[in-house]
């Protein structure tokens, strides 16, 4: 069958991966000039910096699409697991260092906070249930309604298991009696966009497949997963094509016949796979009132300021990633679901040079720091690139005078640069329990449509949209052949 995908994000790339290797003729349109969607570098003045992900989990997702096209991911890139995988920081001082080893990290936790250690691991049991109910119910299939769900459990008891009628911040609370490990555990949230204090507690899972599987890095930087996605790709015989903006998807009002491209061409499919945001899908492709509305109603998820500052000089005690954290997170998800900035943001600080010395000039440092930010807020960059540095200075990270040159992403660039509305980065948030039902269906409501990527099925995040296009695929295998 010849299949169209449109978008050349992660998810994209890896369903063009699958569906090539099932025997399809695909082609990928894309239209910015390069591939690779969020997961976005750029090179200036000898330092390179991520644009987007900077922290790879599940790796051996993307191992499992590689050896359908006859490799793997170690051939493709250079892996490094993290040690230690994150310094956290408080602002009464306090320090935390996460080692790749679980087992050492009860007792970092006792001398951290006493009595603690032995909470993570009951913590961490939990965590590693909820991954394994997780990963052969909610991430084996689509999720078109609970009963889709409902079918993937060995019992009905899996639908209380999976915890998601409380909070991860009640989960939390549950677990730890120190506030800081509550802000901790509720910093997973935000992987998918989300407020702790809304999200279901199924989520803390993710602190599971950290502490299990490691966090890993991509020598060269995470770009380098992109660039092997589309020579991967290219070698299964896909064709992509970039500059090519898609205007329409194309149906006879029964199935998708092709697409029709902003420049007045067109193409012929027949199946379409979509790999952009289902907002900009379902209001400009293939306008669909109903679908729209639903999205309008489940809510955009948060988005982000990033800031890459190109540093001099070697900063004693940064790790390659840190978290500085702000003082009330119940405030600061406050101000975000207000659609404000926060007043006292958490800082999440990446300094990949310091696993990857070639990522910046000799005796320098390639910083990454990011805050959230609420879908569609404007903001002023100068104002807020200072707000963060002198956050860091008082918190001991004191860069101002060694900064060469910074560059900003705002919410209204991700929205311009990949067509995520309001620069929300994972579509539709995970707040609220029906939250994960309320995310656009891997199927489109028109035969033939198909849906992939961080704002479809099972959500955003480089793993989870590799999951999508499996999902994809499948779905594509059992219903065409
Ligand atoms: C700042 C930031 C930090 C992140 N950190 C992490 C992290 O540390 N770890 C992690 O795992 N994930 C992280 N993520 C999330 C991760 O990057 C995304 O979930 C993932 O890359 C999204 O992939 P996607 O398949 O949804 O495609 P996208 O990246 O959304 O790409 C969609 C593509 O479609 C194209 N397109 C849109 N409209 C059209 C059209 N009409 N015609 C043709 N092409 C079109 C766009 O140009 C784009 O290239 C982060 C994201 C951001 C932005």
């Amino acid at each position: 069958m010849k299949v169209i995908v449109i978008g050349a994000g992660v998810g994209g790339l890896a369903a063009a991966i699958r569906l090539a290797a099932a025997g399809h003729q695909v082609e990928v349109l894309e239209r910015n000039p390069n591939v690779g969607g969020k997961l976005a570098t750029l090179k200036e003045g000898g330092y390179s910096f991520e644009l987007g992900p900077t922290l790879l989990t599940l790796p051996h997702i993307f191992d499992e699409l590689f050896k359908l096209a006859g490799t793997t991911l170690a051939d493709e890139v250079e892996l490094v697991r993290l040690d230690p995988q994150i310094r956290y920081r408080w602002p009464n001082g306090s320090t935390l260092e996460v080692p790749d080893d679980p087992a050492a990290l009860p007792s970092a936790l006792d001398v951290f906070s006493p009595g603690s250690g032995v909470q993570w691991t009951r913590f961490a049991e939990h965590a590693a249930k909820l991954w394994e109910l997780s990963e052969r119910t909610f991430l084996a299939g689509p999720m078109g309604s609970p009963l889709a769900l409902l079918s993937r459990m060995r019992s009905p008891l899996d639908l209380g298991r999976i915890d998601g009628n409380r909070t991860l911040a009640k989960s939390a609370e549950a677990h730890f009696d120190d506030p800081r490990l509550h802000q901790l555990v509720g910093r997973y949230a935000t992987y998918s966009g989300s407020s702790p204090f809304r999200t279901p507690a199924t989520l803390a899972c993710i602190p599971h497949i950290e502490q299990a599987f490691g966090c890993w890095y991509v020598m060269g930087g995470l770009g380098r997963l992109g660039d092997a996605l589309e020579r991967v790709a290219i070698r299964i015989g896909v064709t992509i094509r970039v500059g090519v903006d898609v205007g329409r998807i194309a149906f006879d009002g029964r199935k998708v016949t092709g697409v029709e491209l902003a420049d007045g061409g067109s193409e012929s499919a027949d199946l379409v796979v979509s790999n952009v945001d289902a907002a900009h899908l379902y209001t400009d492709l293939l306008p669909h009132p109903k679908q729209a509305k639903k999205l309008d109603r489940a809510g955009r998820s948060t988005s982000a300021f990033v800031i890459c500052a190109a540093v001099r000089g070697r900063t004693e005690g940064i790790a390659h990633h840190n978290l500085f954290f702000s003082l009330h997170d119940r405030q600061e998800f406050r101000y975000l679901e207000a659609g404000q900035m926060a007043i006292d943001p958490t800082v999440y600080a990446c300094v990949s040079s310091v696993t990857d010395p070639g990522q910046a000039p000799r005796d320098g440092e390639n910083w990454y720091m990011l805050v959230n930010a609420p879908p569609a807020v404007g903001l002023d960059r100068k104002l807020m690139t200072a707000a963060v540095l002198n956050r860091l200075a008082e918190r001991g990270f004191d860069i101002r005078t060694r900064i060469d040159f910074t560059r900003t992403l705002a919410p209204a660039d991700f929205e311009a640069r990949y067509r995520a509305v309001g620069g929300a980065i994972y579509g539709t948030s995970s707040n609220g329990r029906k939250a994960a039902f309320a995310r656009p269906n891997n199927v489109g409501p028109v035969d033939g449509l198909y849906l992939v990527g961080g704002s479809t099925h099972p959500g955003g995040g480089l793993p989870m949209v590799a999951i999508s296009a499996r999902i994809v695929a499948d779905l594509v295998a059992e219903r065409h052949g």
